[in-house]
Formats: structure tokens, sequence, C-alpha cells
């Protein structure tokens, strides 16, 4: 895990991160989706599910973190995501894919690594928001696109997580993974 300078502060998350071929699937459509309502696609490399945003954090503390996150991870329990619903958040003007039915593995392991971080010591960025388990595929499309686009995907056997650095810029957010868990 990198740390940079002792006193570096790092936008922080940890997300699901889909494996290369569901990735590029997902971009070809943000792809298709920003043809056709405009907009931004995110390219496939920054396609992530976030799991937990934690905002600003010291450099300094990563080891502590990685070290929660380890303990978090030795509770995974496996599970598959199935990647079919399209939806739109007209205030925030992002166009996602979600999941039709809940995913009770997902939202445990969240609520769990949560927890265990912040028994850690960490505050979370925004400890009111409620889990919304989802991946961004466009923003701020020009033209608002009608509920109930239809989305058929392979399903995504998650095999880990990632803790990842946000640098945010004119241009967009890009992403840096610091540690990444594997999970059985
Ligand atoms: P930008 O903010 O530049 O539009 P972004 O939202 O992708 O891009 P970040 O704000 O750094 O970049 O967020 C990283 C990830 O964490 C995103 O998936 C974002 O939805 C999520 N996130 C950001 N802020 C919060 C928050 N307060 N609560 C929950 N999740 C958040
Ligand atoms: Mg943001």
């Amino acid at each position: 895990m990198s740390q940079g300078a002792a006193d570096e502060r790092l936008r922080l998350f940890f997300a699901l991160l889909p494996p290369p071929q569901l990735a590029a699937a997902l971009a070809g459509r943000a792809a298709g989706l920003a043809r056709d309502y405009g907009g931004r696609a995110l390219p496939a490399a920054n396609l992530h599910l976030t799991l937990l945003f934690l905002g600003d954090v010291g450099a300094a503390r990563l080891p502590v973190l990685n070290l929660a996150a380890s303990s978090a991870a030795a509770a995974w329990r496996p599970f598959t995501l199935q990647l079919d619903r399209l939806g739109y958040w007209p205030r925030q003007q992002l166009l996602w894919a979600g999941l039709q039915q809940a995913a009770p593995e997902l939202s445990d392991f969240s609520a769990y690594l949560r927890s265990t971080v912040e028994k850690a010591g960490f505050s979370i960025g925004d400890a009111g928001r409620a889990f919304f388990p989802h991946l961004t595929l466009l923003r701020k499309p020009g033209r608002t696109p009608p509920d109930g686009l239809s989305l058929t995907l392979p399903a995504w056997p998650v095999s880990g997580f990632a803790l990842l650095a946000s640098t945010r810029t004119a241009a967009g957010a890009s992403y840096r993974p610091l540690a990444v868990w594997l999970v059985p």
C-alpha cells in the first residue's frame, strides 16, 4: 500500500471493481447511452460499486485502515451479483446500473466493513446516507433517459474489493487502487 507524505490527505472509499469483461460490457453500454442521450460516459477503468465512502483521511492512517479492512475481509461470504436494472437520479444527473433484487450478502458486508472501520477510529464521510448499490455509467445526459431501459449482462461472481483514492479534476474523477482484498 502506498503511503505518500505523512501529512498527505486522501479522498478514500471502498468499492467492488467489475472484472474486465463485465467492465468492458458496461462501458460499451455507457457509450451507447451517451450517444442516445448525451452526457459523459464513464470509461471501463472508472467503473465501480461503492461499498463505503470515507472521505478525507490522512495518509499516515492507511496502515490502520488496511488492518481493519483485512479483518472485515475475513468475514466475507461469497456472492454473485446480477446487474439487471438501469436507473436515473435527476438531481445528481446520474444514470446507473444496479440490481432489481436486494443482495443481502452485499449490504451485510458493506455494514460490517463500516462497523469495523468505525471501531478502528474512522468516521464515515456521510454517515446518514443509506447504502444503495450502483455503478454510475453516465453523468449529465443532455436528455433525460426514460424509465425502464433494459440491461442484460452476465452474472458477476464477486471476488474481492478495493480501497481507492479519488482525485477530482475538471475533467472528472479518477480513482487509484491502494489495496485489493481477494476473497473466496
Ligand atoms: P465527482 O464527485 O467528481 O462527480 P465521484 O462522485 O465519482 O466524482 P467522489 O466524490 O470522489 O467521486 O466519490 C467516489 C465514490 O464515492 C463515488 O462512487 C461516489 O458516489 C461515492 N461517494 C462520494 N461521496 C459520498 C458520500 N458522501 N456518501 C456515500 N458515497 C459517496
Ligand atoms: Mg462525488
